[in-house]
């Protein structure tokens, strides 16, 4: 291994060791293996067992809600036109106290691609998605997974922040986004979808695995199985915030990006 390439790979394994704290020994040590060789592999048998079960693709669930195609030679381009179409987008009622339409950010050719619920107080004022604690914790999970935030896209069902008060000033003020915003709103995530088209994409939380799925199981029942939403393989799995309230939630949303890091090997979309 040429002095460079290794230099690179200690760096990698560096930052991913300083996941011992979040992530626990188990974990890391599976993060670690990621790193290294660039593809999942394990020697712990409960790990074998997890990687010999089938992945089962279930039938779609959700309904294609037809879009027009966009020009794939420049995904970028197409992605910031959109942007700024929606820079100013009053389509539902968040348009009216958001300080910032919170589109998107990240690879505009990305293999995954992270859907939230929808932007907090920090995200609102930064324009920013996932850039609070909670976003923190979304970073190490990627990086966990052997990727870096820039090179996956990162999202939410809805672009504007949904307040309990309508004030953008007030702390904890974040609420769930209402059916009739998400509804709303879901044609820019669905023209997003079809503009990036990643191979797989991982929705974080009830509202946009619900949204997505058309499905009203809670997220306990959803999580940790393959759908497909509009021909793409979907993982939905505990948002990031649940993980802060609740650590135990941890385990299983490490469970389930094995699947997905076990899919996009299996189908030669790993790095
Ligand atoms: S949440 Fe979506 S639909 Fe509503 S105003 Fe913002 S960009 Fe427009």
């Amino acid at each position: 291994m040429k002095a460079s390439r290794f230099l690179k790979v200690l760096k990698l394994t560096k930052t991913t060791l300083s996941e011992y704290k979040n992530w626990g020994e188990g974990e890391i040590y599976k993060a670690k293996k990621i790193v290294n060789n660039q593809t999942y592999s394990s020697d712990n048998d409960n790990d074998k067992e997890i990687l010999q079960n089938d992945i089962s693709v279930s039938e779609p669930q959700a309904k294609y809600s037809s879009i027009q195609s966009q020009p794939s030679q420049d995904t970028g381009k197409t992605l910031e036109a959109l942007k700024e179409k929606l820079k100013n987008c009053k389509d539902c009622p968040l348009g009216e106290h958001r300080l910032n339409c919170v589109f998107g950010e990240g690879d505009s050719n990305a293999k995954l691609m992270f859907i939230g619920e929808g932007p907090g107080y920090d995200e609102d004022h930064q324009g920013r998605p996932f850039i609070g604690r909670a976003g923190q914790l979304l970073t190490k999970i990627i990086e966990a997974m052997g990727y870096q935030r820039q090179e996956v896209y990162i999202t939410n069902i809805v672009k504007c922040h949904p307040m309990k008060e309508a004030n953008p000033e007030l702390r904890s003020n974040d609420r769930p986004p209402l059916p009739e915003e998400t509804s709303k709103c879901k044609k820019y995530l669905d023209m997003q979808i079809d503009i990036i088209k990643p191979k797989i994409i991982i929705t974080l939380g009830a509202p946009s695995s619900k949204t997505l799925l058309n499905s009203e199981k809670t997220i306990s029942d959803l999580r940790g199985e393959f759908f497909t939403y509009n021909g793409i393989t979907l993982m939905p799995t505990y948002h990031p915030a649940a993980l802060l309230r609740n650590p135990s939630l941890k385990k299983p949303v490490w469970e389930d990006m094995k699947k997905v890091i076990k899919f996009l090997k299996e189908k030669g979309f790993s790095r």
